[in-house]
Formats: C-alpha cells, sequence, structure tokens
C-alpha cells in the first residue's frame, strides 16, 4: 500500500470486473453473430436443397412420361413388323391392310409418320396414308445400321431434322424386318417429333430466368422451356464445360457460372431413358436464392442492429463503471492523504505501520522508523505568519518525499510540524543515512525573506530487529524519545536509539 503525493487522482485504468464486461459482451456478440451465420448458412443449404429436389423432381416426370412414350412407339414397330410378315393380310385390301398394320391407339400429335421400307429403303407401308409416299431412306443411319446388324432390338436416331416442310426436330425409333433365316427385308420406322417436348415443357413452371433443356448427347439444343432465345434451337453446346460436365456425369446436379448468361446457374441432369437426350434444368441462382436472400438481409440487419446496440450499452456501462471506480479511487486517495502537504496522512501511517511491523516479524529483516519534526516552528509561525508556516511544511514535506525511493517506504505528516517516515528492511545505520540526508537537505532550503537562520529539522530515529524485538508501541515510543533527545541536545541532529 501506498500513497504518493505525485498521483493526485489515476487517469483511467480499466479494472477486472470491466475487462469482463468487455469480454463478456464480446463474446454475446460473437455467439450471436455465429448462430446467425450458422442459421443463415443452413438456410441456405436448404433453399438449394429444396430446389435441385424440384428440379430433379422435374427432370423424372418428364424421364418417366418419354420412356412411356418410347414403349408406346416399340409396340406400334413390333406391331407393325408382325402384321406386315402375316401372309393373309397380303389377300385383303390395301385399306384394310393399312388399318392392320398401323395401330391408331398411339396417335398423338406430337407423333410422327411410321413407315415400313423394304430392304431396299424404299417406302412400302406409310401411316400417313393408305397410298405409301415415294420415298428411300437408305441413305439414313439407322437403315444402314439395320442392314449390317442383325440385332432385332430397337435402334434410336440421333435427332435430325425433318425432310418436309417445317424442318424440325425428330428422333426416329426404328427396328429391322428380318426374314426367318436372318435376312435383312426391310426397317420398321417411326419418328417422334421433338415438338413433344415443348408442350411437355409447358406445362411446368419455372422462373422466368431459369429454363428445362432438352439436349441431345451430341450437345445440339432441341427444346427448350422458357424460350430464352429463339436463335438457340438447334444450337451447339458441346464444346461448353457444363455440358461436357453433365455428359460425363449423366445424372446430378451442380452449380456452375452459365457461359452464355454470365450468372450462377444450378444444374439438374438426367438421360432421357436410354435415348441420347438429355434433360438439363437450370436453375438461376438469383430465383433459387431469392427468398433466402429477403431473409437473409431482414436478419442480418437486425442481427447486427442488435449487437452494435449491445456493445454501445456495454460502452455506456463501462463508461459508468469507470467513472465510479475513478470516483471511488479519488475519494479513496483524498481519505488518505494529507491536504496540506499531499504525504499520506496519521490513518494510512498507522495503517502502514502496523502492515510493516507485522512482514518485518515473519521476514526478519530490520524496519526502521524516522520522526521528524521541524524547529522553533512556533517560532517561525509568529514571525513570517501561518502563510509562510504552511509553505515552509510543503517545502519541508517536499524534500522528505524526495528522499523516499523504495515502493515499501511511506512519507506521512504525523500531526502538526511533524513528520514520519516507515524505513522497511532498513537498519539503524541506513536509517541515519536517510535522515542526515534528509537534515542536511532541510537546512540548505533557500531561506525566506526576512529570516535570519536556515529552517532546521530534528529526527530521532527507531529500529526493530531480530534482537530487540521491540513491539510496536515501543518502536513509536522510542522514536518519540530519540526525537525528545535530538530536541534536548540542541536540535537540527538526528539521534537513533540503540
Ligand atoms: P520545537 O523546536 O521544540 O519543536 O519548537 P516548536 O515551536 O516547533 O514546538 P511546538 O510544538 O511548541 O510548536 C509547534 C508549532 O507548529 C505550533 C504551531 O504554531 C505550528 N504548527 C503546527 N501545525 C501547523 C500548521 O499546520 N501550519 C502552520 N503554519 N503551523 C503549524
Ligand atoms: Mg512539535
Ligand atoms: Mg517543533
Amino acid at each position: 500500500m501506498s500513497v504518493s503525493r505525485t498521483q493526485p487522482h489515476d487517469p483511467i485504468r480499466s479494472t477486472r470486473s470491466d475487462q469482463l464486461l468487455v469480454l463478456g459482451s464480446l463474446l454475446l456478440v460473437i455467439a450471436i453473430l455465429s448462430i446467425v451465420a450458422f442459421l443463415l448458412v443452413r438456410e441456405r443449404a436448404n433453399a438449394e436443397l429444396s430446389a435441385t429436389r424440384s428440379a430433379s423432381n422435374i427432370v423424372q416426370l418428364i424421364d418417366a412420361d418419354v420412356l412411356r412414350n418410347v414403349e408406346l412407339y416399340d409396340l406400334s414397330l413390333l406391331g407393325l413388323i408382325a402384321a406386315s410378315q402375316r401372309e393373309d393380310l397380303k389377300q385383303v385390301s390395301a385399306a384394310i391392310r393399312h388399318l392392320a398394320l398401323f395401330d391408331r391407339a398411339t396417335a398423338a400429335p406430337y407423333k410422327g409418320d411410321i413407315l415400313l421400307l423394304d430392304n431396299k429403303g424404299d417406302v412400302i407401308a406409310d401411316s400417313a396414308s393408305v397410298e405409301p409416299r415415294k420415298g428411300n431412306f437408305a441413305d439414313r443411319e439407322y437403315f444402314q445400321s439395320h442392314v449390317n446388324n442383325r440385332d432385332p432390338g430397337m435402334f434410336i436416331s440421333r435427332p435430325f431434322r425433318s425432310r418436309q416442310a417445317e424442318h424440325e426436330w425428330r428422333i426416329s425409333f426404328s427396328r429391322r424386318v428380318s426374314g426367318s433365316q436372318g435376312e435383312f427385308l426391310g426397317v420398321a420406322e417411326a419418328a417422334m417429333r421433338l415438338s413433344y417436348f415443348d408442350q411437355l415443357f409447358n406445362s411446368l413452371s419455372i422462373g422466368k430466368d431459369s429454363s428445362v433443356n432438352l439436349i441431345s448427347s451430341d450437345g445440339i439444343l432441341l427444346a427448350q422451356e422458357p424460350r430464352l432465345a429463339e436463335e438457340l434451337i438447334g444450337k451447339d453446346f458441346s464444346s461448353r464445360p457444363n455440358f461436357q460436365r453433365i455428359v460425363k456425369e449423366g445424372n446430378g446436379s451442380f452449380t456452375s457460372v452459365s457461359s452464355r448468361y454470365q450468372d450462377k446457374r444450378l444444374y439438374t441432369f438426367s438421360k432421357v431413358g436410354n435415348l441420347p437426350l438429355i434433360v438439363i434444368v437450370a436453375l438461376s441462382s438469383d430465383e433459387v436464392f431469392a427468398s433466402w436472400k429477403r431473409t437473409a438481409v431482414v436478419v442480418s440487419s437486425a442481427t447486427g442492429a442488435l449487437c452494435v446496440s449491445l456493445l454501445w450499452l456495454t460502452w455506456l456501462l463501462r463508461r459508468e463503471l469507470r467513472r465510479r471506480h475513478n470516483a471511488e479511487h479519488e475519494l479513496a486517495q483524498l481519505a488518505a492523504t494529507d491536504a496540506l502537504t499531499g504525504l499520506a496522512n496519521r490513518r494510512t501511517l498507522d495503517q502502514a505501520l502496523r502492515h510493516e511491523w507485522f512482514r518485518a516479524q515473519r521476514s526478519g529483516m530490520p524496519l526502521s522508523l524516522l520522526m521528524i519534526d521541524a524547529d522553533h516552528f512556533k517560532a517561525f509561525n509568529d514571525l513570517h505568519g501561518h502563510q509562510a508556516g504552511d509553505e515552509a511544511l510543503r517545502s519541508l514535506a517536499n524534500v522528505i518525499s524526495a528522499h523516499i525511493r523504495r515502493p515499501a517506504d511511506l512519507a506521512a505528516r504525523y500531526g502538526g510540524e511533524e513528520f514520519s517516515v516507515i524505513l522497511a528492511e532498513t537498519d539503524s545505520a541506513g536509517a541515519r543515512q536517510i535522515a542526515e540526508h534528509i537534515r542536511k537537505a532541510v537546512e540548505q532550503l533557500p531561506m525566506i525573506q526576512g529570516a535570519e537562520l536556515p529552517m532546521t529539522v530534528s529526527i530521532g530515529i527507531s529500529t526493530w530487529t531480530t534482537s530487540n524485538d521491540i513491539s510496536l508501541e515501543s518502536l513509536l515510543f522510542a522514536a518519540d524519545k530519540a526525537l525528545y533527545q535530538a530536541k534536548e541536545k540542541g536540535r537540527n541532529r538526528v539521534v537513533a536509539t540503540q
């Protein structure tokens, strides 16, 4: 415990409770921010998950619908082949044969014509009319494939543009017509207009910046809903990295930047049955996360405001705590200090002396006490007045505290023109040295105007040691006695009790 005149009051200091308050509220803010961030990230993942789910539902729906239709096409082809090989049908009229060859049940608006070709590729039966059209399809990929391959399975062509006026995209399904020895007799072929997909896609509701696409495995865009641009249909996408990734992965979904629209898109895709077609649902990230973004903005701003308020309140509370702390500190300082000299007062001296005395008992180190009394001070006062007397006491206090250097030492005003100095861990010789220094320094203080003699002090010293082991009262008494002796001997001197 040290009260020193050089610190009339402390500047703002942070206390433990102060630091706890700041740390606590910072942790609280970090916790709030982490929880909100965690929830927002999870919400975003959920938004993405549900978008992916609904996209893959769309893909599956298309897949199932197409597969069912392809099956119907295949049934028609099988029916056509079976009917064409019946001898009895060769006897009936062309109209009846036409009825037997072509099954009307599957005739849907998007359905292309079903043709029966002979082994040279000429049309010999045509679902469109009883009188088959004139035409030869020997150059078609599917025809060549069936000529060279005995496999009776269905061949699915790549998408192609029809020869007819509309030039619309089609895909064809064909099967080989083989004789009893496996010889090539011709081909049954059914075409499907890919505008069928337009119809299918039309019924799906999807954001205006998102799209459902049908792309051939060669990268040709065959159908799109909604149509993002008219000229895109028929365009080759095979060189696009996103398309290459889709072809490589077959089924799945990923998020990537669209090379055409330069925005982030969530692609969900699947091969359509075993057709050379891929359905891709491309959802615009902006649309997928639009609702999440609105929530995120609201929640983040509310959280931000909450955290700022919390920090602001903490700051207010901290300022108030510091004010109180400083006020308390100043009060304590005042209560411990002598008003005239700024040295410790009698009360502080008593506490410190008791504290140091007990400490000396424990450590066994000597403890010295100086009693300093101004000589003939009453006369000084009488001569120069109380004001000058006070000023002289202040200079005296300054000199004394200037000679106290160790933190455990304490200079105090004992009362009136008497001062005390506690010198911890200091023996009699050391105390005498310090006392002498003080005495000399006082003597050398500049004289006040009109004075004939310098101001002087007498100093009594007592020391506690393990060998004398005197009580605290005796220590005080001994210092007093030594001071009395110094006065007796003529003042301006130092006397130590033996
Ligand atoms: P001695 O050398 O024997 O100590 O003589 P002295 O006159 O100093 O002793 P005494 O105890 O008789 O007088 C003390 C004087 O100190 C009384 C008073 O005038 C003066 N004094 C005590 N306290 C104060 C104070 O706070 N201010 C001033 N100006 N004078 C004080
Ligand atoms: Mg006195
Ligand atoms: Mg005196």
